[in-house]
């Protein structure tokens, strides 16, 4: 007997899409973007990010999932308590769509994202909470040129504001307030050491990081088709709740704001390797005719400290702004708080002969500024 298989033309995933005359599917299977913050926010973005099939997507954050993240994070559940947000985040996008590809970073972005690996993607979508990590991704965004779009929420309002550093517009910085570097500032001491204060809990809710979520990626997805929409470089629109209402601003660019000049370009690439010595790179560059390097780091290194007291001393190699201010006193002897040495760059002097790689800290394919007799250079440290 024979047998008849009635096929019905194959479906596939993306259907209802091609149905919308201006969608490209391939655009965004094509597309790099990169999620800075994988809480409440990220967790919206993620996912519709997901849904719609952004084929290539980076998502950094240095926290882990707690009891308090389950009332608004979708990708999290309670057996992941404990675990790096990323790597669960990362995994459960792919579940919701296995044809992406996901990279997880689990760090802090202020220290470990280079500019070369910002670079590789066309646009951020910040999903943060503080001013300091708004600032943090707004330079990256201005060293890298890359835009972004930036989210926060409250209980019952919301706010999206989108910067492109390839226009004069405004950026994030133009809109730091005196009274908000004041609170970015309370997190350092007055050396510039990390204060521990506890992270601010802020009451919120996943209807509000639903709303935020799905207008950033509707900025995001306008951009990526070439499309001006929601936002234009420079404006913000504010959302509340209750009652409802929504309006726009334009962000005042501020003249003396120093991120519009941060956009660097490699022009030398060096292989970086975590055991070579500084110096030697330095030596290669004068070398090849670029004479008198000086090396510019982007965040500032704890060389030595030393306790004035006992003489203990000790190598930290450490960013400034990453190392607690609680951990000053001596180890040794416990009775002083130890002088320490900060530096900012790295030239062919004597004092800097043993130092490694390794000791700047550098992130992932990070870009440096380099000064020579010869006028600057950029360097990016391929890995
Ligand atoms: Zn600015
Ligand atoms: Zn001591």
């Amino acid at each position: 007997m024979e047998s008849f298989i009635i096929t019905q033309e194959q479906e596939s995933r993306y259907d209802r899409h091609n149905l919308i005359d201006w969608w490209e599917q391939p655009k965004l299977k094509a597309a790099k973007v990169l999620i800075a913050g994988a809480g409440a926010l990220g967790n919206e973005v993620l996912k519709n990010l997901a849904l719609i099939g952004v084929g290539n997507i980076t998502v950094i954050d240095f926290d882990t999932v707690s009891i308090t993240n389950l009332t608004r994070s979708v990708l999290f559940r309670e057996k992941d308590i404990g675990l790096a947000k990323v790597e669960v985040a990362r995994q459960q996008i792919l579940e919701i769509n296995p044809e992406i590809s996901v990279q997880a970073i689990h760090g802090d972005l202020e220290f470990d994202l280079g500019i070369g690996e910002v670079k590789e993607h066309d646009l951020i979508i910040g999903c943060l909470d503080s001013v300091n990590a708004r600032w943090a991704i707004n330079q990256l965004a201005y060293c890298a040129g890359i835009p972004w779009v930036n989210g926060g929420m409250g209980i019952a309002e919301g706010e999206v504001s989108f910067f492109d550093p390839n226009t004069e517009a405004a950026c994030y910085e133009c809109s730091i307030s005196d009274q908000m570097w004041q609170r970015r500032n309370q997190r350092y001491s007055c050396q510039g050491l990390k204060r521990n204060i506890p992270e601010s809990t802020m009451p919120t809710t996943a209807t509000i990081a639903s709303i935020v979520g799905a207008m950033q990626v509707q900025q995001a997805l306008l951009y990526l088709h070439g499309k001006t929409g929601l936002l234009q470089p420079g404006e913000k629109i504010f959302l509340g709740l209750n009652p409802w209402m929504a309006f726009k601003v334009q962000i005042q660019r501020q003249e003396e704001c120093m991120a519009h000049d941060l956009t660097i370009q490699p022009t030398i690439s060096i292989n970086y390797q975590p055991s070579l010595r500084v110096q030697e790179v330095l030596q290669n560059l004068e070398k090849s005719g670029y004479l008198n390097p000086t090396l510019w780091l982007r965040n500032e290194i704890i060389g030595r400290m030393k306790c004035l007291s006992c003489g203990y001393e000790e190598h930290v190699n450490k960013p400034l702004r990453q190392y607690p201010e609680s951990e000053l006193a001596c180890p040794n002897c416990k009775l002083e708080e130890r002088d320490f040495e900060v530096f900012s760059n790295v030239t062919l002097s004597e004092s800097s002969q043993d130092l490694l790689f390794q000791d700047l800290y550098l992130p992932n394919n990070e870009i440096l500024h380099c000064d020579t007799s010869q006028g600057q250079i950029a360097i990016q440290f391929c890995q």
